[in-house]
């Protein structure tokens, strides 16, 4: 699995990111994040994070 440098999205089994639409993906990337509901997550919040689905806390 890579992460997105652009949105921190866990991007599997493709060469760009499906939230942002970015090619500049990473395999260093460190804590996985699964948010649900981002409208009622304080953490996607804190991470800036509009759409539900898999990221990184951490991208390289
Ligand atoms: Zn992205």
């Amino acid at each position: 699995m890579k992460a997105c440098r652009q949105c921190k999205a866990i991007v599997k089994n493709a060469t760009k990111c499906p939230i942002c639409g970015s090619e500049d993906l990473t395999e260093k990337w460190y804590g996985l994040v699964i948010v649900l509901n981002p409208e009622k997550s304080q953490l996607a919040k804190l991470l800036n994070i509009k759409v539900a689905g898999e990221y990184a806390l951490n991208v390289d």
